[in-house]
């Protein structure tokens, strides 16, 4: 990546060898091992292990570790390694993210020896995680978690529950948020790493979702569950700050999924439109339709620039209000942008959009998640809001 700094973080970038390497590799094998398992692993619902096999063996999981646990460091590569998967299959995608997510926790967060115990093997794929903060009553809100960790001697003593933990039926460890102080406040929530084996620890059903089908979300269950003291993540009251410079860093590469997924989609109604005909001609020579092309190709772009300048700040130490807000513009922008292109995109296969023959009805299911997870679309506007204004009641 080359970048040219500016007082608001980085203008302007380009892809340097290392990204065009990864785009090269990354979007032939989608096209060539993934493209064709991606219908049945939205239909069955069942987790791929066959294409976690494979990104392990391609050593795609190292991209964004730093050097000393064995990956490349390179935000800007997992983004555009993302972004390929998601054009054709969203769920592979998915199964990088979520080897990532807890990576920008334990890095904010993680003593030398937590780093050192875990974050190789996420890097190698030999262990996989679970990132949990919401439960029944707070998901966005999550000064509102009330899964409680009692310090008891040299253990903690962990009970509550938690919901919409994604990939906890494959995973070796758990970040878990859970409160050390009173109700309500931010400056007690603490992460505690919660192995899968802890007596106590069980893992509910697989809710059975609209979108994001193959990797599956569970709920989490703690019934007197103890961890050594050493498992709390950061200091005491660390955690609030913890969550939100692990969301920063996973943000982009929401915002990847989704412009992978926007530009799939796009693909899709393009060669559609092309053979299909109406009143005599291709549908892709109808003006209107012409225009929908369009206005996708502009949303695809400036989502992909958005993104992309995201990760290369990330990548040149940025942090943050000026990186929070980047994040939150990258992430809002592009997933509102592919939810449009995705709605679009059905509309031109008209009945055929419908039909869950045709592949395009997943890529419209799939983005509607995107608006949710990692912070609702309201709340990444709140961000980028607070950042402008400042807080809410501040007198003028
Ligand atoms: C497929 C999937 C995977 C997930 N994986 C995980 C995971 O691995 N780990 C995890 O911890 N969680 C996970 N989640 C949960 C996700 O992070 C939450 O659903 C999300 O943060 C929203 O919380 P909520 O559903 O409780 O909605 P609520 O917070 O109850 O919000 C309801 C509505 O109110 C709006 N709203 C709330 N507060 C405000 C406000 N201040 N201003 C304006 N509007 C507001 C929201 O935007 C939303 O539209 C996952 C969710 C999904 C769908």
């Amino acid at each position: 990546m080359s970048g040219m700094e500016t007082d608001s973080g980085i203008a302007s970038f380009s892809l340097g060898e290392e990204q065009r390497q990864v785009q090269e590799l990354v979007r032939r094998v989608a096209n060539e091992r993934v493209a064709h398992r991606a219908a049945e692993i939205d239909r069955s619902a069942e987790y791929p292990q066959d294409m976690f096999d494979l990104l392990r063996e391609l050593g795609l999981f190292t991209l964004p570790f730093p050097p000393e646990y064995g990956g490349s460091g390179s935000l800007l590569s997992s983004c555009v390694a993302i972004e390929e998967l998601g054009r054709v299959c969203y769920n592979t995608a998915y199964l990088l993210l979520v080897q990532w997510t807890p990576i920008g926790a334990l890095l904010a967060g993680g003593s030398e020896e937590q780093k050192r115990r875990l974050l190789p093997g996420l890097a190698n794929g030999t262990l996989r995680a679970g990132f949990s903060l919401t439960e029944p009553q707070s998901g966005s809100d999550v000064s509102g978690i009330r899964t409680r960790a009692r310090r008891e001697g040299n253990e903690y003593r962990i009970d509550g529950g938690k919901i919409w933990c994604t990939n906890a039926a494959v995973s070796d460890f758990f970040l878990v948020a859970a409160r050390t102080g009173e109700d309500g406040t931010r400056g007690v929530i603490n992460f505690f790493i919660i192995e899968r084996d802890r007596p106590g620890f069980t893992i509910g059903r697989k809710e059975d979702k609209l979108g994001a089908r193959g990797v599956p979300s569970s709920a989490l269950f703690f019934d007197n569950v103890h961890v050594p003291a050493e498992n709390m993540l950061g200091r005491e009251g660390a955690g609030f700050k913890v969550v939100m410079q692990a969301l920063n860093a996973s943000r982009p590469l929401i915002a990847a999924r989704a412009v992978g997924l926007a530009q799939g989609a796009m693909d899709l109604a393009i060669s559609f439109i092309r053979d299909r005909r109406a009143f005599g001609q291709p549908v892709a020579d109808f003006q209107g339709v012409r225009w929908m092309i369009a206005d996708m190709a502009i949303a695809v772009d400036a989502g992909r620039q958005l993104t992309y300048r995201a990760a290369a700040m990330a990548d040149a130490g940025i942090t943050g209000t000026e990186m929070a807000r980047a994040a939150a513009v990258a992430k809002c922008f592009t997933t509102d942008a592919a939810m449009k292109v995705a709605t679009d995109a059905v509309q031109l296969f008209g009945a055929a959009g419908i039909s869950n023959e045709v592949p395009i009805n997943r890529y419209f299911r799939d983005a509607k998640v995107l608006q949710i997870i990692e912070g609702t679309n309201q709340i990444q506007r709140n961000i980028i809001a607070r950042n402008i204004l400042g807080p809410e009641g501040r007198p003028a």
